[in-house]
């Protein structure tokens, strides 16, 4: 049974890669991508209408599996939250958003705030829908470095280290994800949906 990630956002397809030991096929290698209005008003909802979307189109031969993340601030009343990814605007780079972020620290004179990632995957697969997540805490800083990761990345240092995910090792935040966290326990039903449909 193959499962499909239903995005195609390249830094969530290579941490997706990485945390399988089987392979994960993103749906625009099956399909066409296709725009996908993601409307809900939490990071559960908008996964499950991905995965949901993704399936309708590839069929019941697929296990579906879509993540909505983001990061939110205490400090902004938990902004920008389901919508990191157009916070600079609709359509925005991973790096537009992270200057915005950086540029409202900077407004609000705050070099350093408390942060926290949040994912929601969702799987569907026939009549099966299920949801898990995964936090990863820690503090964003208005400077942001290094290379690593994707999106918020640079400027968020996780609980426990001193570097940013930019700069430390892919390895490490392959252990303390958010995304991971949520994907460990999707894990079983996973597997025991590939125990029964071989
Ligand atoms: P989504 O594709 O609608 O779920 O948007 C997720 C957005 O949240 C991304 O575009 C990033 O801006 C941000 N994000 C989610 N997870 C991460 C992460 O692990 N690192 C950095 N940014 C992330």
């Amino acid at each position: 049974m193959k499962i499909v990630l239903a995005t195609s956002n390249s830094g969530k397809i290579k941490e997706f890669s990485r945390y399988f030991d089987t392979n994960i096929t993103p749906y625009s290698d099956i399909i066409a991508p296709f725009e996908i209005i993601e409307d809900g008003d939490t990071f559960a909802a908008n996964a499950l209408i991905k995965a949901r979307a993704v399936q309708n189109k590839v069929g019941d031969e697929y296990i579906v599996l879509a993540d909505d993340s983001g990061i939110s601030l205490p400090l902004l009343g938990g902004k920008p939250g389901i919508y990191s990814a157009r916070y600079a605007r609709v359509g925005a780079s991973d790096r537009e958003n992270l200057n915005k972020l950086v540029e409202t620290l900077k407004q609000k004179d705050t070099t350093k705030t408390p942060a926290y990632y949040t994912a929601a995957i969702a799987l569907v697969f026939k009549n099966i829908e299920y949801v898990t997540h995964g936090w990863m805490h820690g503090s964003v800083v208005d400077t942001p470095k290094g290379e690593g990761g994707f999106g918020y990345d640079p400027m968020f240092i996780p609980h426990g280290h001193k570097e940013t995910l930019g700069e430390l090792p892919q390895e490490v935040k392959k252990t303390i994800s958010h995304r991971f966290q949520a994907l460990k326990l999707m894990l079983p039903l996973i597997k025991m949906l590939q125990r029964e449909n071989p």
